[in-house]
């Protein structure tokens, strides 16, 4: 089955991971894109879905690569014309939100896929594995990078609906998700907000595990120099450590040492799962990483931090 695809939010993650793997899928056919600015060489662009929807109206199915904030209504087009869709993360910008669209598109008989790329990365289904009969003692979360460098000039990051530093830091919730053998909650946290903008450059939250085993995340978008995306699962048979977001995995120091850059190899697996899931019209949504940030958000204290400019 060849399947006729729509983009939606021709952006940074759409043309530099998205169109990649698009193209090397044999069960894709790109046939149009929608974007208030942008357009996709070769093929019919668009400025709105709704436009994109009135004029390939045989598409098949749409990928959303927009911000979270208003992709709900993005989403919701695309359902109700009947189409299949795949979600960039965070599946969007609250969590009941995004409980209604798994709805819709239950009622609707279309596929829902809301991507989390991090649990793609090549050492999370390995760490997972050794983690499932251990006892947990300790996790620890460090994501810093350099948001000039990743997201430059992308002023919605920062705004309402944006999450700020939790747009990458929702990436290692996405992993520990899938690794841990406890769930995780939230207990307390701080967010550090720009004067003048309104979603964090930086913060911590303290969590618990389900065993009561301590969590903690250290997230931070000014990082300059070397980037850091790491987790530290420590537990009574010896401590696990994921870094390179996921994609370099080591026990007590020893494992692969790849490294370097994120895992070319997320978002052609992304693109293998939605094809999986479009014959059936099967869903794929784990709101989990979104319900943790939104607790976090619910308890944190803020604090006033200096103005950003990009
Ligand atoms: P981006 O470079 O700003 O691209 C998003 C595109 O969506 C924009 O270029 C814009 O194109 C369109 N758009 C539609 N409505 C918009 C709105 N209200 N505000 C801003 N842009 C709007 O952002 P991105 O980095 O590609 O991120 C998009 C999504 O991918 C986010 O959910 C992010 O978490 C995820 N993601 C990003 C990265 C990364 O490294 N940057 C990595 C993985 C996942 P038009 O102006 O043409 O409409």
């Amino acid at each position: 089955m060849t399947i006729r695809l729509g983009i939606v939010g021709v952006g940074k993650i759409a043309r530099d991971q998205h169109l990649p793997a698009i193209a090397a899928n044999p069960h894709f056919d790109l046939v149009a894109a929608a974007s208030r600015h942008a357009s996709v060489d070769g093929i019919a662009s668009f400025a709105t879905i709704e436009e994109m929807l009135a004029g390939v109206p045989d598409l098949d199915a749409v990928s959303i690569c927009t911000p979270p904030g208003g992709r709900s209504d993005i989403v919701r087009a695309a359902i109700a014309a009947g189409k299949h869709v795949m979600i960039e993360k965070p599946p969007g910008a609250t969590v009941s939100e995004v409980v209604a669209l798994e709805q819709l598109a239950a009622d609707a008989g279309v596929t829902l896929f809301a991507t989390w790329h991090s649990r793609e990365a090549s050492g999370v289904d390995a760490a997972r594995d050794w983690l499932a009969d251990k006892q947990v003692t300790s996790v620890a979360i460090s994501w810093r990078e350099d948001i000039r460098v990743w997201h430059p000039g992308q002023d919605w990051i920062l705004g309402p609906g944006g999450f700020g530093v939790f747009d990458p830091g929702i990436n290692a919730l996405s992993i520990v998700t899938k690794i841990l053998p406890t769930e995780l909650s939230v207990e307390s946290g701080a967010l550090h907000v720009p004067d003048g903008r309104e979603s964090p450059i930086a913060a911590t939250v303290q969590m618990r595990c389900g065993n009561g085993a301590p969590g903690r995340v250290d997230l931070d978008f000014l990082q300059t120099g070397p980037q850091s995306w790491d987790i530290v699962v420590e537990t009574t048979a010896g401590t696990l450590t994921l870094r390179d977001g996921g994609k370099t995995l080591s026990i007590d120091g020893k494992g692969a040492a790849e490294g370097g850059g994120i895992d070319e190899g997320e978002y052609p697996r992304l693109y293998a799962r939605f094809a999986e899931l479009v014959p059936s019209a099967g869903r794929d949504v784990d709101l989990r990483p979104l319900q943790l940030v939104a607790d976090a958000y619910l308890v944190a204290h803020r604090v006033v931090a200096d103005p950003f400019e990009f």
